[in-house]
């Protein structure tokens, strides 16, 4: 059966295949023992491999170990889960936080623990997977919008008169598109209709707003009444995720949320990493700003060279191609030129729309980005050379 299905997936080229590295992740990675420029990352600020990260875990090795050996609530609550909570808090400007162990793990724990049969449940229909997953397994009813489509989002919340609670949940940005969601809008409308609004920040936090906060800053809104969730593990270069909120919501989800509640908590290293991740873009804005100015520089050149970048407003750049081949021929061009951004295909996005995705980071150098934009120019042109050798370059 397993063959039969697989042969399937690759008669339609959908086949997924992994890609090794073989270096700590930065802006230039070892793939095969080439060196290649990673432009797929969502380590945005460098922050996975920086030294103060590094070290930061490294202390906490050496004192507490590695493994916390239980749940919270059996006794693997250790002080610094308690310390990145409260570091989370701060930097949200919320009354208090809880970590979770990855984003979908979050998503699949929140979205469950907050409605149930007889609910509602409002999502833009290019929410990440592990929104529909979470919102599948709470039973709630599913009311999918067309993207960004706050006619259509206001029609469903009005048809729903019963007196089941209701359940805005939106990405801030967008993980294939790199678009911004209209955050005061819905927001408007989750208070017009006693809806909550649950925000996915995994792509905004430490991205979106000039100190990294996310859509709420970037928006200018108190966040008062704004279910934030994130990720430790984009951005903030480290692991696990977060709910931002009320005390009240934080305590509730404590005891409701099962994907809080039955699994081993996060090692306490990736809790110390994290809080130092936090702290380094909390104490200088420089690599959010560096990561902004390389966006700026490498998205122009792709529109002076003609290519489509749908609606991306953020360091998430996708590059239309269309159909899965020329999609999959342009990431093998960009591979031979020492780049790596996949092909990214049906089921992930819609038919017709397979694109390569490309993200910048911080600690991309111009020259990265030249290389790039060089390596694109050839696409345009037609084939590139073959047999580059990626050879390594100084920094
Ligand atoms: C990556 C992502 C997640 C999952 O977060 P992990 O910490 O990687 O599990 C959830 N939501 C969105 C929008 C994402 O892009």
């Amino acid at each position: 059966m397993f063959e039969k299905e697989l042969e399937e997936l690759n008669q339609k080229s959908l086949l997924r295949t992994l890609r090794r590295i073989n270096s700590a992740q930065g802006p230039r990675v070892k793939i095969d023992g080439r060196e290649i420029i990673l432009l797929s990352s969502n380590n945005y600020l460098g922050l996975a491999n920086h030294p103060r990260v590094k070290e930061a875990a490294i202390r906490v090795i050496e004192k507490y170990g590695f493994g916390s050996g239980a749940s919270r609530l059996i006794s693997g609550n250790m002080t610094l889960h308690e310390e990145l909570e409260e570091r989370i808090a701060d930097f949200k400007g919320t009354e208090a936080a809880i970590l979770f162990n990855s984003g979908y793990t979050a998503n699949i724990g929140i979205i469950p623990a907050l409605v149930g049969k007889g609910d509602f449940i409002y999502s833009d229909e290019l929410n990440h997977v592990s929104i529909i997953d979470g919102s599948r397994l709470s039973s709630a009813e599913i009311r999918i919008y067309p993207h960004k489509d706050m006619t259509v989002l206001e029609e469903l919340l009005k048809k729903d008169k019963n007196n089941g609670r209701k359940l805005i949940v939106t990405d801030t940005v967008f993980s294939m598109d790199g678009d911004i969601a209209p955050l005061k809008d819905i927001y408007n409308l989750s208070q017009r209709y006693s809806a909550f609004l649950m925000v996915d920040e995994a792509h905004a936090t430490g991205v979106l707003g000039s100190k990294g906060r996310g859509a709420v800053e970037h928006f200018a809104l108190k966040g008062e009444n704004i279910i934030q969730m994130g990720t430790l593990g984009k951005a903030l270069g480290t692991f696990g995720a977060y709910i931002a909120g009320s005390k009240d919501l934080i305590v509730y989800l404590r005891n409701k949320a099962r994907s809080f509640i039955y699994t081993t908590s996060l090692p306490p290293a990736v809790a110390a990493a994290a809080i130092e991740a936090i702290n380094i873009i909390a104490e200088d804005n420089s690599l959010i700003k560096g990561l902004w100015d390389n966006r700026k520089v490498f998205i122009d050149g792709l529109h002076s060279l003609g290519f489509d970048t749908l609606s991306s407003e953020t360091p998430i750049i996708p590059v239309l191609a269309g159909n899965i081949h020329k999609a999959l021929e342009m990431a093998e061009t960009l591979y031979e030129e020492c780049i790596y951004a996949p092909a990214i295909r049906p089921p992930t996005v819609p038919e017709g729309s397979s694109r390569i995705r490309t993200t910048v980071m911080a600690n991309h150098t111009k020259e990265d980005i030249e290389a790039a934009l060089s390596a694109f120019r050839k696409i345009k042109n037609g084939k590139g050379s073959n047999n580059h050798r990626c050879v390594e370059r100084t920094r």
